[in-house]
């Protein structure tokens, strides 16, 4: 094992343990919960690691660095793009993406749904796009995401295509704003979304450093980056 696998699979180990820690203090089981480890900036070698190490889900968040990566990691993971995405992208993404967790406006959802008819109409993928909605908590726009009480319009504009399923709802916890706090809000309106959708089940929240506290508020899915593979430094979102 190379030095940076070592340190990769230490990490790792951590991080799996934290969730458990987590899960076991809300009173879930950690099979609830998947771990999305987020390579970006980071080598397509640190992504084979990764897959190497039994990571099966792993999320970048621009396309061009994305498409380059996947193209180059041979072994059976699943991507998924975090980040925010433009609709010209969409053709580009659905060559490369599983799952877009970054849906903030029907027109996306519009554009992503002509792209995966139209990548299989090449020959480029068979499966529908599985999406998530990504919400805005302090409905700031800068920051991508949907305000809160837009997404049911959302959710409709995703279902309304057999090319794109809905899985769920994805968040980033504001900027100055106590995590508990936004995941309660978040966990309220991914309850209510997934009453009106059933198949939203998918809650998505929770990074390197409030994991612990997105699994308390039911997250299912923890999307984690530095606690992995290290700093990205001041250049890197
Ligand atoms: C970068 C990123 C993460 C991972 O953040 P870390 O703090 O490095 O764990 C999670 N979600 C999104 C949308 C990101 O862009």
């Amino acid at each position: 094992m190379t030095d940076r696998a070592a340190e990769i699979a230490a990490n790792l180990a951590d991080v799996r343990a934290r969730i458990e820690a987590a899960c076991k203090a809300a009173g879930r089981s950690p099979e609830e919960v998947r771990l999305l480890a987020v390579t970006k900036t980071f080598p397509a070698s640190d992504a084979a690691i990764l897959a190497g190490l039994g990571v099966r889900d792993l999320a970048e968040n621009r396309d061009q660095e994305a498409a380059a990566k996947a193209a180059e990691v041979d072994a059976p993971v699943r991507w998924h793009m975090v980040g925010r995405l433009q609709r010209n992208k969409a053709r580009s993404v659905v060559r490369w993406a599983d799952e877009v967790q970054s849906v903030d406006s029907p027109r996306l959802a519009e554009a992503l749904a002509r792209a995966v008819a139209a990548a299989r109409d090449a020959g480029e993928r068979t499966e529908p796009l599985d999406v998530l909605v990504q919400a805005s908590i302090d409905g700031d726009p800068a920051r991508g995401g949907c305000p809160l009480d837009r997404l049911p319009e959302l959710a409709h504009g995703v279902i309304r295509s057999s090319d794109l399923r809905l899985r769920g709802i994805m968040a980033v916890a504001p900027l100055g704003m106590e995590p508990r706090a936004a995941f309660d809000r978040l966990a309220s309106v991914a309850g209510e979304l997934r009453t009106e959708f059933p198949t939203a089940r998918e809650l998505s929240c929770g990074m390197s450093n409030d994991l612990e506290e997105a699994i308390d508020y039911g997250s299912t899915c923890v999307r984690v980056g530095t606690a992995l593979l290290g700093g990205r430094g001041l250049a890197s979102p």
